[in-house]
C-alpha cells in the first residue's frame, strides 16, 4: 500500500464516523502524490501522519437559559489543527448539523487555505451543534455568552483568533467579543468580523464574496475570457452568497439564482440585491419573502427538487458559485451544469462539491476554483483586521479591498504555477493543495518533531 493510501486508511479506521473529514483528507492527500514521490523528505518526517492529527481538540459544554426559563445544553468545539506558520485562525459555525467530523474537515481545509494566502496564519475551526433558527435575539446573546465563557481560555490575539461562519455573523461576533472583554478586561481583537466601531475592518463583511469573484475573474482572464455580461448561478443566501451577487453585478455579470435551506429563487431578470439584503440581513426571513418583494421571480421549494438534486444547478449558466454548504453540488448536478455549457465553477462554500463532481468538472477542463483558494478572501481580510488591531489603525475600504484583490491574484498565480510545475496545467485542486501543503510541511520540518 502506498504512503498516501496507508494514511487515508488509518484515518478511516481511527475515526470511522467522521465521513466529511475523510472526504477532505482524501482529496488533499490524493493530490499530493506527485509531490510526495518527488520529495521523500515528507514521508521520512511522517508529515502526513502528523498533519491529519489536530494539535489540540477542545469540546465543551455550553449551558444557557432560553426565553421560557428552561436550561438548554449544547456541545461546543474548537479544533486547533495546525499552528506551524502562525496563530490558529478559522471560523465558528453554529448549525444543527455540526459534528466533530464537520469541524475537523473545516479545520483541515483551513490549514492549506491559510497557508495559500501567503499570510502567517495557522488552521483551526470551531462552533457548536446549535440551531440559531427561531431563537430570539436574547437567546442568541445568552448562547454566545455561554459559548465564550469556556472558549476564552483557549484563544488569544497571538494564540487563536476565531471568526464567523455559517450562523455566525456580526451580531454573534459582537456578543462573543463582549463576553471575552468582560472576562479578560482586555480589548485585544481576539475575534475577527467585529463591528466597525470596536475594531472591525472595513470590507471584511464583503471579503469572501468579493474575493470569490476576483478569483473567478483571474481564472477567466487566464483563459482569455471574462465574467462581464455572463449569466451566473449562485447558491446560498448568506454572507458569502450576498456579496458574491453584489460583486458579480458590479463587474457587469448577471447572477440569476440564490437559495437557502428551504428553497431557491430563479430571477431571470437578475437578482435584486436590495430585496435579497432586506430578506436575509434585515428580516432574517425565508426566500419566500424575496418572492413577495420581487413577484416576477420564481420560487422552488426544496420539497419540489428531484431526489438527489440541487435545482440551482439546473439553471443554465456560464459560471456557477456554490456558496451555501458542503456537498451541495454532486455528480448529477455537475453533469447538468456541463451539459448546459457552464465554463466556470468557483467554490464559495467549503467543500461544496462532492469528490465525484470535482472529478467530472476537472475532466471537462472547464475552470474550477477549489474552495481553499477561491474563498480565501474572508480569512485573508480577517488577517488584515488582526494587523489593523495590532497597530491600532483603521484602513479605508478601498485600501482593504485593494489588498484583498492583490491577495486573491497571488493565490491564483501560486496555485496555477504549481499546477504547471507538476505537469497539470489548469488543475487548481492539485496546484492549491501542493502549494498550501509545501509551506506548512517545510515549516514543520524546520521546527523539529512535535
Ligand atoms: P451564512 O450562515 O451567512 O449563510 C449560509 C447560507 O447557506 C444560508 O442561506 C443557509 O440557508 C444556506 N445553508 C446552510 N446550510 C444549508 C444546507 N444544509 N442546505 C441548504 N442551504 C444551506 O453562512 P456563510 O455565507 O458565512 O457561509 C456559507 C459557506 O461559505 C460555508 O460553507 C462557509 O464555511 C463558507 N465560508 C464562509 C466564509 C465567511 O467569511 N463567512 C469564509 C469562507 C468560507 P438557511 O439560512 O435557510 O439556513
Amino acid at each position: 500500500m502506498s504512503y498516501v493510501d496507508n494514511v487515508i486508511s488509518e484515518i478511516k479506521k481511527s475515526s470511522p464516523a467522521q465521513v466529511e473529514f475523510h472526504q477532505a483528507a482524501t482529496e488533499v492527500l490524493n493530490s499530493l502524490r506527485p509531490l510526495l514521490q518527488k520529495e521523500p523528505k515528507y514521508e521520512k518526517n511522517k508529515i502526513l501522519e502528523r498533519l491529519v492529527e489536530p494539535e489540540r481538540q477542545i469540546t465543551f459544554r455550553v449551558a444557557w437559559i432560553d426565553d421560557k426559563g428552561e436550561i438548554q445544553v449544547n456541545r461546543g468545539y474548537r479544533v486547533q489543527f495546525n499552528s506551524a506558520i502562525g496563530p490558529y485562525k478559522g471560523g465558528l459555525r453554529l448549525h444543527p448539523s455540526v459534528t466533530t467530523g464537520t469541524i475537523k474537515f473545516l479545520g483541515f481545509e483551513q490549514i492549506f487555505k491559510n497557508s495559500l494566502t501567503g499570510l502567517a496564519i495557522g488552521g483551526a475551526k470551531g462552533g457548536a451543534k446549535f440551531d440559531p433558527k427561531g431563537k430570539s435575539d436574547n437567546e442568541i446573546m445568552r448562547f454566545c455568552q455561554a459559548f465564550m465563557t469556556e472558549l476564552f481560555r483557549h484563544v488569544g490575539p497571538t494564540v487563536d483568533v476565531p471568526a464567523g461562519d455559517i450562523g455566525v455573523g456580526g451580531r454573534e461576533i459582537g456578543y462573543m467579543y463582549g463576553q471575552y472583554k468582560r472576562l479578560t478586561t482586555s480589548h485585544d481583537g481576539v475575534l475577527t468580523g467585529k463591528g466597525i466601531n470596536y475594531g472591525g475592518s472595513l470590507a471584511r463583511t464583503e471579503a469572501t464574496g468579493y474575493g470569490l469573484v476576483y478569483f473567478a475573474e483571474e481564472m477567466m482572464n487566464d483563459r482569455g475570457n471574462s465574467l462581464a455580461g455572463k449569466i451566473c448561478a449562485v447558491s446560498g443566501a448568506g454572507n458569502v452568497a450576498i456579496y458574491t451577487v453584489d460583486k458579480l453585478q458590479q463587474i457587469g455579470a448577471k447572477p440569476v439564482t440564490v437559495s437557502d435551506s428551504r428553497g431557491m429563487i430563479h430571477h431571470a431578470a437578475g437578482i435584486d440585491l436590495a430585496a435579497l439584503r432586506q430578506t436575509k440581513e434585515v428580516e432574517r426571513a425565508s426566500l419566500t419573502r424575496y418572492l413577495e418583494l420581487c413577484p416576477d421571480a420564481k420560487y422552488i421549494p426544496v420539497s419540489e427538487y428531484p431526489k438527489g438534486r440541487n435545482m440551482v444547478w439546473s439553471v443554465p449558466c456560464f459560471a456557477a458559485f456554490p456558496a451555501a454548504t458542503q456537498n451541495e453540488l454532486n455528480a448529477a448536478d455537475a453533469a447538468e451544469l456541463l451539459k448546459n455549457g457552464c465554463q466556470c465553477v468557483s467554490e464559495g462554500a467549503n467543500m461544496p462539491s462532492t469528490l465525484e463532481a470535482v472529478d467530472l468538472i476537472l475532466k471537462a477542463k472547464i475552470a474550477f476554483g477549489p474552495a481553499k483558494a477561491a474563498n480565501a478572501g474572508g480569512v485573508s481580510t480577517s488577517q488584515l483586521e488582526m494587523a489593523q488591531n495590532a497597530s491600532m489603525q483603521q484602513w479605508s475600504f478601498e485600501e482593504v479591498d485593494q489588498k484583498l484583490r492583490g491577495i486573491m491574484s497571488g493565490i491564483f498565480r501560486n496555485a496555477n504555477e504549481t499546477a504547471k510545475e507538476f505537469g497539470e496545467a489548469g488543475n487548481l485542486v492539485l496546484g492549491a493543495n501542493i502549494a498550501g501543503f509545501r509551506k506548512v510541511a517545510d515549516t514543520m520540518i524546520s521546527l523539529g518533531v512535535y
